[in-house]
């Protein structure tokens, strides 16, 4: 498709009702419209429309962009799929030239995932109804596994031949050289058989639902074969971006807002047949922060119930440091000695008990490590405080920072005051930086930056009236507005901002993007106009003049000059005042 033909799409769509699609709670403030954000979990709008550009942002999250790329990402689609999606909204027929590169690619796409579908159908059917299945059968049922969740997963069973697969997916039409590619064939000495056998199957989907992969388990006892065997990662399936089960979950999480983490896909469809569906499995790898942030979609809140042996510590710990950078909220469950949740529930453990009783995690490892280490001992203090400190340091919040300190102190009898020293030494060491000066005192360009990011409120209140532009002397903002900012703030004189947005470059109209997204108030009055700009210039001014103040006291300047300059910086700050 042409550049022309997107431009055409786009004109013809309207994004804020695109968009109230997805965010019901969208309603029009100023000349923006505002919601939740759908792309991540919150309770007060931060989620922003801008109609007459045709773009979005979110100021909690920071996703951005225009309406093709709010279908992309909404609906988890590559940019073509969301431009299809947006043509027919639009009403445009799309002209796809053949012969690109991405339409091959998004092509080779579909026909993995199709395959991947009939692949997964194909078990699905061996195991409800051929004699094929008949062992596996006896294996699900033995497992208390019921036809409900059987189905929702579309569990299968891969028999044990080595042609099976291969023969009824090249009699759909695929070639052996794609079948071995996307991992459903494995290939000996020039010959291609089927890569799954005597395995149950889990297929693997993304969040919207298309089958990416598998994962097998192995139903021999005593096969020497890997326990799980799963596909290779493919066009489709980046193990590091997909998190099992969550298709399934999506709505549970949601609902409960919160997600339960486990390891393995077996545990999840136990937890399915007690009724517990919020459940979810990083497969094949250990959490990533691309998985975390999907499920960040649908809730802030995480309970992790991994293995309970020093592995599945470990993995706590990083999982732990994980959730916080994402300003997550981490819960743990002790499996009261289970291996996992899979055993518990098969020896009837109460598993929706445990769950209620989830705890942070630093207050579950400052139990944990109590029943372990010796706190009697000058070592067993040590070791203990060392540990728990290391998990307040990845802790986000200064209040719990504060309320995991003085719980320390009570238990070891230590100061918190000395506990704080201790914390800090092992923040500035893990960091790596030195904090000196320099660090704290912001350069002149960061103090510019700064101020004109801040000033970019003023260009948008100032563009909510442009026709009253022209009552300021934009020269005596020169030190707070970017050239950016006064190049669009003298446009906008003339031309409406869809006007001026075309003559810009990239980087202004990027500028421009941000600012057209702030709330502002629209302001009919002209008085009450012009008091709110000075309001806003004059905040701007005394936080420049601060940051001015601060840089220039740590500078390399003779006394004389300097207190010549701190003085007239003073004095413009206290006029403000
Ligand atoms: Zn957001």
């Amino acid at each position: 498709m042409s550049k022309d033909q997107i431009e055409e799409i786009k004109s013809k769509l309207d994004i804020v009702s695109v968009v109230r699609e997805y965010v019901p709670s969208l309603k029009k403030n100023g000349r923006n419209h505002f919601g939740l954000c759908p792309f991540h979990n919150e309770r007060t709008p931060s989620f922003s429309v801008n109609e007459e550009l045709g773009i979005f942002k979110c100021f909690g999250c920071g996703e951005g962009g225009d309406v093709i790329s709010f279908i992309e990402k909404v609906e988890g689609l590559d940019f073509i799929k969301a431009l299809e999606i947006a043509a027919k909204k639009a009403g445009v027929e799309l002209r796809i030239e053949r012969s690109g590169f991405s339409e091959k690619r998004n092509k080779e796409r579909e026909r993995l995932i199709e395959a991947n579908h009939l692949a997964a159908e194909y078990y699905h059917y061996l195991l409800g109804k051929h004699e094929y299945g008949k062992e596996a059968r006896k294996y699900a049922k033995s497992r208390g596994l019921r036809v409900k969740e059987l189905k929702q997963f579309m569990i299968g069973f891969a028999p044990s031949g080595y042609e099976n697969l291969k023969n009824f997916l090249k009699k759909k039409g695929y070639t052996e050289a794609e079948l071995l590619s996307w991992g459903l064939l494995a290939e000996k000495s020039g010959h291609t058989y089927d890569k799954f056998r005597n395995r149950l199957m889990f297929p693997i989907t993304n969040h919207i639902g298309e089958f990416v992969g598998f994962s097998g388990r192995i139903l021999d006892k005593n096969s020497k074969a890997p326990k799980y065997l799963n596909s290779p990662e493919t066009l489709v399936y980046k193990k590091s971006q997909i998190v099992f089960g969550l298709y399934q979950a999506k709505e549970a999480i949601r609902k409960q807002n919160a997600a339960i983490l486990v390891e393995g896909n077996i545990d999840i469809l136990s937890s399915h047949m007690v009724d517990v569906q919020n459940i979810v499995a990083p497969l094949g790898t250990a959490l990533t922060q691309e998985q975390l942030k999907l499920i960040k979609r649908y809730s802030d809140n995480i309970i992790f119930a991994f293995d309970t042996d020093s592995a599945g510590e470990k993995a706590l710990l990083r999982s732990h440091e994980l959730a916080e950078s994402l300003e997550m909220h981490a819960k743990v469950v002790d499996l009261n000695g289970y291996q996992d949740v899979d055993e518990l529930i098969q020896k009837g453990g109460d598993w929706k008990k445990i769950l209620s009783k989830a705890e942070p995690v630093v207050d579950h490892m400052m139990n944990r490590l109590k029943r372990r280490i010796d706190m009697t001992s000058a070592e067993g203090k040590d070791e203990y405080v060392d540990s728990i400190i290391a998990l307040i340091a990845t802790t986000e919040s200064s209040v719990r920072q504060a309320h995991y300190l003085e719980r320390l102190s009570v238990a070891v009898g230590v100061d918190v005051s000395e506990l704080k020293t201790i914390l800090n030494k092992y923040i500035q060491k893990s960091k790596k930086v030195d904090i000196n000066e320099t660090s704290i005192v912001e350069t002149k360009e960061k103090v510019i930056k700064r101020s004109n990011s801040r000033a970019d409120l003023l260009v948008a209140a100032l563009l909510s009236h442009r026709e009253r532009i022209r009552l300021f002397d934009l020269s005596l903002w020169s030190e707070i507005l970017s050239e950016e900012q006064t190049k669009i703030l003298e446009m906008a004189r003339e031309k409406t901002v869809k006007e001026l947005f075309v003559d810009l470059n990239q980087a202004e109209q990027e500028r421009l993007k941000d600012i057209m997204l702030l709330p502002v108030d629209v302001i009919e009055d002209e008085g009450l106009f012009m008091q709110s700009i000075k309001l806003i210039a004059d905040s701007v001014f005394k936080d420049f003049l601060r940051a001015e103040i601060r840089r220039i006291k740590f500078a390399n300047l003779n006394e004389q000059e300097k207190g010549e300059i701190l003085n007239k910086l003073v004095i413009r700050l206290q006029s403000l005042q």
